[in-house]
C-alpha cells in the first residue's frame, strides 16, 4: 500500500481530531487543554514524548539512533477572535482557530501514526515539533532556545501551512503549492504611545492632544511605503488597533496606544522602516507638543526555502500525488510564520495545503476572520507527504 493510500485511511481520524481541537483553541505560549489533547493522542499510539516547563511544546522522536534527523513542525495555538458559526465543532471558549493551526496539529498527529507503523523503514530519526505561540509572542524562538534543534540535532525541516488565498495560476483544493526563495515575509510589531496632557474638549489650547497627533503618525508613516521605498520590493505596515478616549466626546485623553506589523521579503527594506518609523514617531510628536514611547516586538525572519530541499519534497510529492495537484508558485507572500526561526537553523521546505472552503454565506472568508472555515477532507495529503518526504530523506 502507498503511502497515501495510507493516509487517505487516516482522513476520517485527522477531520476527527481537528475538529476536536477546534473546539478548544487556546493563545500564546502556555496551551493546557491542546496539550493535554496531543500528549492523549501520542500515549494512544504508544509514541514517547518530551514537554517543557514554560510552555506547552511538545516534541517527539521517532526512529533509530543512526544516519540523520528531519524535524516536522506544527503550530497549535488559536486567535484571540469570537467564532461566528453554527458549526456543531465551532468553538467552545472565546478564542478561535481562524488560521488553521488545529488542522496542522491533526496532521502532525496522522504523521506520527503513520511514521509509527513505519518506524522499522526509518534510516534516521523524525523529530516531531508540537510548538505553541506562533501567533504570537513566538513559540519558534523559545523552543529553540530551549534545544529542541540538538539532541538528535536536525538536519533539515519540514511544516506547512494550510491556504486560502487566489494566486496568479489556478489553485484547487488539495493542491499542495511549492514556493523556492522566501515563503513568508519578515514580520515585526510596533507599539507606539503617544502622550499628551488631558483636559476639556472644549479648551485644545489648555490641552496637548494625543489623538490628533496620532492620526498625523498614522498618516506620516504610510508615506513611508508610497514614498520612501523601492516600488518592487513588497513591504507592508498595517495598524491594527488604536485605543484613546473611554468614549467620552469631550475628553481630550492623556495617551493613545497604537500597535501595528510590519512585512517585509528583504531584510534591508526592514531596517529602513523600522529606522523611519521611530524618526517619523520622534519628529511628528516634537511638531505636535506631545510625548512618546515606541518598541518593537517579535522580529520573525522570513521563512527562506532551501532550493535542495523544496526539489527534494517535490520529488517524494510526485511518487505519491497527481502531478496536476502539485504547483510551483512564485507569488509572494507577505504572511508572517515563525518558522523561519527553524530555517536559519536548518535547510528545510516550508509549503502550503490549499484548502479554502466556504462558509454558509457563500463566502471564503480569509484567515483571521471570525467566519473562517477549513476544507479538512484534503488534510490527510500533508500527512502523506510529510511521510514520504521523512522516508525520502532519512533513506538517500
Ligand atoms: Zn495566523
Ligand atoms: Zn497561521
Amino acid at each position: 500500500m502507498n503511502i497515501l493510500t495510507e493516509a487517505e485511511k487516516l482522513s476520517s481520524q485527522i477531520i476527527f481530531w481537528r475538529r476536536q481541537l477546534h473546539q478548544i483553541p487556546e493563545i500564546g505560549l502556555v496551551l493546557p487543554q491542546t496539550a493535554a489533547f496531543v500528549k492523549k493522542c501520542l500515549d494512544n499510539m504508544s509514541i514517547s514524548y518530551q514537554t517543557y516547563e514554560n510552555h506547552s511544546g511538545i516534541v517527539a522522536v521517532l526512529g533509530k539512533n543512526t544516519g540523520k534527523t528531519i524535524g516536522i513542525r506544527a503550530d497549535m495555538d488559536g486567535l484571540r477572535i469570537q467564532e461566528d458559526s453554527d458549526f456543531e465543532y465551532k468553538s467552545s471558549n472565546k478564542n478561535m482557530h481562524a488560521c488553521g493551526h488545529d488542522a496542522h496539529t491533526a496532521i502532525l498527529l496522522g504523521t506520527a501514526a503513520l511514521l509509527k507503523k513505519h518506524e522499522a523503514e526509518l534510516a534516521g530519526q523524525v523529530k516531531l515539533i508540537f510548538q505553541p505561540a506562533e501567533e504570537g509572542p513566538g513559540g519558534a524562538k523559545v523552543m529553540i532556545e530551549d534545544g529542541v534543534m540538538e539532541n538528535p540535532h536536525i538536519d533539515a525541516m519540514l511544516a506547512l501551512h494550510t491556504e486560502r488565498r487566489g494566486y496568479s495560476q489556478s489553485v484547487n483544493s488539495g493542491d499542495i503549492l511549492f514556493k523556492y526563495g522566501n515563503s513568508s515575509a519578515a514580520d515585526d510589531q510596533v507599539n507606539i504611545t503617544i502622550i499628551g496632557k488631558s483636559g476639556h474638549g472644549s479648551a485644545p489650547d489648555l490641552c496637548i492632544d494625543p489623538i490628533a497627533a496620532a492620526t498625523l503618525v498614522i498618516n506620516n508613516i504610510q508615506y513611508i511605503i508610497s514614498r520612501e521605498i523601492d516600488p518592487f520590493k513588497p513591504c507592508v505596515i498595517t495598524f491594527g488597533s488604536i485605543k484613546g478616549g473611554d468614549g467620552a466626546e469631550n475628553i481630550i485623553p492623556d495617551t493613545v496606544e497604537i500597535h501595528g506589523t510590519i512585512r517585509n521579503q528583504d531584510l534591508q527594506v526592514r531596517d529602513f522602516v523600522m529606522k523611519r518609523i521611530e524618526e517619523i514617531v520622534k519628529y511628528v510628536t516634537k511638531a505636535t507638543r506631545t510625548d512618546y514611547e515606541i518598541e518593537f516586538l517579535n522580529g520573525y525572519p522570513p521563512t527562506k526555502n532551501d532550493d535542495k530541499m523544496v526539489d527534494a519534497v517535490i520529488a517524494s510529492a510526485k511518487k505519491i500525488l497527481p502531478g496536476e495537484t502539485l504547483k510551483i508558485i512564485t507569488d509572494e507572500s507577505m504572511g508572517g510564520e515563525d518558522a523561519g526561526f527553524f530555517y536559519q537553523k536548518a535547510p528545510g521546505c516550508f509549503f502550503r495545503l490549499y484548502t479554502p472552503a466556504a462558509y454558509t454565506d457563500n463566502i471564503v472568508h480569509p484567515a483571521h476572520s471570525s467566519r473562517f472555515v477549513l476544507d479538512d477532507s484534503q488534510l490527510y495529503r500533508g500527512t502523506a507527504l510529510f511521510v514520504q518526504s521523512s522516508l525520502d530523506y532519512l533513506n538517500n
